[in-house]
């Protein structure tokens, strides 16, 4: 119990945290983000690929086939709607997680959005989440979780901050977005159909079009519309727990911190599923 006190006051503090300093770095964000007559740069990451296969050992479907479809959908319907786009990858290779994040922090006025499919053993797991890590990438992830959760039919597993290597790294909005677990034989089979991979992506759209309508949580300091996206939740994941941390390898570059114990097994789950990739 008084851990989920500690949690709950975490998560409380959070999002104190959020709505303090969602009305500036919203202004911020607005203000460099291509509304000015120039477009913005949407870096999309289609996670792993080459020998990097994502997800885990004997996963049936390819993490990394998924989110290069998705994210190859992504690529078309912003260039469509006069984005400027780049590729960390557009085919099936290997690219570092440095190179990623060089790649998009050799870009102003841009944006950087990451797209994977989670995995872990347990084949009930499901849902969608949504990762940041810097503080002004929160309005980006809340739009993108608000229009992805909202469209799939799967659990909203909610807006997570981790400090994932890409999401660290990068000194631009970035926003890693997790599109459902390829472990869960539904989900799986939604990710399969063409048809889903391209509403995920046109939601994903959604929520980089709509990144700047994200409200501070506080309906008094301004007009509430229907044009307003409400800012999400998010839990704090970015603590250290050393019981859990030794009980899983690193296998990888990023962040080794991890949150605190859960109560909840899904979440450790997908903490212990996120470890074994780069998300
Ligand atoms: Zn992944």
């Amino acid at each position: 119990m008084r851990r989920n006190s500690f949690q709950i006051g975490l998560s409380a503090a959070g999002l104190l945290i959020s709505f303090l300093t969602t009305s500036s770095y919203a202004a911020k964000s607005s203000r460099s983000s291509g509304d000015d007559g120039s477009p913005l740069t949407v870096v999309i990451d289609a996670g792993h690929g080459g020998h990097d296969r994502g997800g885990i050992p004997g996963q049936r479907v390819a993490e990394k086939d998924m989110n290069l479809d998705v994210a190859l959908r992504l690529r078309n319907i912003l260039s469509a709607n006069g984005y400027n786009v780049v590729m960390t990858r557009s085919s099936d290779v290997f690219v570092p997680l440095g190179g990623r994040v060089a790649i998009a922090n050799s870009y102003r006025n841009a944006i950087f959005v990451c797209i994977h499919f989670n995995a872990t053993p347990r084949s009930g797991a499901s849902g969608i989440e949504t990762y940041f890590y810097s503080r002004e990438s929160l309005p980006l992830a809340s739009a993108i979780h608000y229009y992805v959760a909202g469209g799939a039919p799967s659990e909203n597993r909610g807006v997570r901050r981790r400090g994932y290597f890409v999401l660290r790294r990068t000194n631009i909005p970035a926003v890693l977005v997790e599109c459902g677990f390829l472990t869960n034989p539904t989900e799986a089979a939604y990710a399969q159909s063409a048809s889903y991979r391209q509403r995920l992506a046109e939601e994903i759209a959604a929520g980089v079009r709509r990144r700047n309508t994200v409200g501070s949580g506080f309906g008094t300091t301004r007009v509430a519309t229907s044009e307003s996206i409400p800012l999400q939740p998010y839990m704090d994941q970015t603590n250290v727990s050393s019981s859990k941390k030794s009980r899983t390898k690193h296998s990888h570059k990023k962040s080794a911190r991890k949150k605190k114990s859960s109560s909840k097994k899904s979440d450790s789950e997908a903490s212990a599923a996120s470890r074994n990739r780069e998300g």
